[in-house]
């Protein structure tokens, strides 16, 4: 990580560049079931046992051996010698002409190999039924191991579980999962006009929104914040910020100053104190984003401007601070369709439009929130998609195909 680049640098580049750079956090805790969403498995998962672990039924009905049936086809008769129940199953065998009754999810006992559901036949009395009309053997049942094998993997390390992750896991009787650590993330904003809502507001001030957006994103990213609130734009104040920020966690996140203004001193401060990878990256909104390293946390910092700052942490952020806690970082969703409308578009950095989904003539369009500008915030609030076009790109007439990135966790 040199102190390279005032040139700017493409998206992509940005989060190859600092994935290759960052060493993920390695302490790793046992934890239970019930806290495991979204923590990031340290270990395989694999099958403790066949799933399902033994062959049940699919339906409530009745079972019997098809071989036994008489070859003539047509209705047949059966007497009903016992019931399998869920946690309760047949014991016993089974003569020609006999069935069991059987309930969805119980034990499919070795005597018989097809089950038909209570729909399909007529119950002659308590102990007799008739069926219509056989099955192919082997209908309505689950076998032993058809889903997965005992040892089968079914997760990597590096997986972030999600609700029906801990569902599979519980199925496989584990209690407790290794993860690694949660990522501690230190976050405060800067600027001099900034006020925390809640307090009266003086001309030529404006309230904080990007630490609370932030704060959220975070949290639900997973990680543990460490709020320092608003810090003024004066460098001896923020070299301070910086130093104790770095004993505190495992990553920096701050918006402001990171332009070169007058007062822009978070670069500034990067650059004596820490060590700076780069901060220009070619995409709009964004542009000044400085990743770099201060003592040994990892430094993100994002521009000012609200929408800027969610973009940028949502695109070069997270797929960063994914690979510091060890996650096997997926990019969301891309599909490609048709402008609605005529999008505005100059050619020179990668855009993130914010984007409507619209049905029109029958088929699912692509339409601009409307203005786009950098500190509008309900752009983002209300779009279903980011719409990314190419840095070589320009306008974007109606009807032509675009890709868009479908809007998700932990943005939305
Ligand atoms: P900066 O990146 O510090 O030059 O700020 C760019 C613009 O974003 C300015 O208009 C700032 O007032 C605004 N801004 C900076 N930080 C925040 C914040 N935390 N919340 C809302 N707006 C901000
Ligand atoms: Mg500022």
């Amino acid at each position: 990580m040199s102190a390279s680049s005032s040139t700017m640098i493409s998206v992509a580049d940005a989060i190859a560049r600092m994935q290759a750079s960052i060493t993920p956090i390695t302490e790793i805790e046992a934890v239970p079931l019930a806290a495991l969403v979204d923590r990031v498995s340290a270990e395989p998962i694999q099958a403790s046992t066949d799933i399902p672990g033994y062959t049940n039924s699919a339906m409530d009905g009745y079972a019997y051996l098809s071989s036994s049936l008489p070859e003539h086809g047509g209705p047949v008769t059966l007497k009903i010698a016992g019931v399998s129940q869920a946690g309760h199953p047949f014991q016993g065998n089974l003569a020609a002409g006999q069935c069991i009754r059987i309930l969805t999810g119980a034990q499919v006992p070795s005597c018989v190999d097809t089950v038909i559901a209570q729909e399909q036949i007529n119950l002659d009395d308590a102990n007799t039924v008739t069926l219509l009309e056989p099955l192919a053997p082997g209908s309505n049942i689950r076998r032993q191991g058809e889903e997965l094998s005992a040892g089968q993997t079914v997760y990597e390390p590096g997986r972030r579980f999600n609700p029906v992750d801990i569902g599979l896991i519980a199925s496989f009787g584990y209690a407790t999962v290794k993860v690694r650590r949660r990522l501690k993330v230190v976050l405060f904003s800067t600027g001099d006009e900034l006020v925390a809502p809640g307090k009266a507001l003086q001309e030529g001030q404006l309230y904080d929104s990007n630490r609370y957006a932030l704060q959220a994103l975070l949290e639900r990213a997973g990680y543990e914040v460490i709020n320092l609130g608003l810090i003024p734009d004066d460098y001896d104040t923020i070299a301070h910020t910086f130093e104790k920020a770095s004993h505190l966690a495992d990553a920096i996140v701050c918006s402001g100053g990171v332009s070169v203004g007058d007062f822009d001193f978070t670069k500034q401060v990067l650059d004596s104190y820490g060590s700076v990878g780069f901060w220009k990256v070619a995409m709009k909104p964004g542009k000044p984003f400085a990743f770099g390293k201060v003592n040994t946390a990892y430094f993100f910092g994002l521009p000012g401007n609200p929408v800027s700052a969610l973009v940028t942490f949502d695109q070069l952020a997270l797929p960063a601070l994914a690979t510091l806690q060890g996650e096997f970082w997926k990019p969301r969703q891309r599909l490609y369709l048709k402008t609605g409308e005529a999008l505005k578009k100059r050619p020179g950095r990668a855009d993130f439009q914010r984007g409507w989904l619209r049905q029109q003539d029958g088929e699912t369009k692509v339409f601009s929130t409307g203005p786009q500008g950098s500190a509008m915030l309900t752009s983002v609030a209300q779009a279903d998609v980011f719409v990314r076009l190419a840095a070589a790109q320009g306008r974007v007439e109606k009807g032509e195909w675009v890709e868009v990135e479908i809007i998700g966790a932990p943005l939305r």
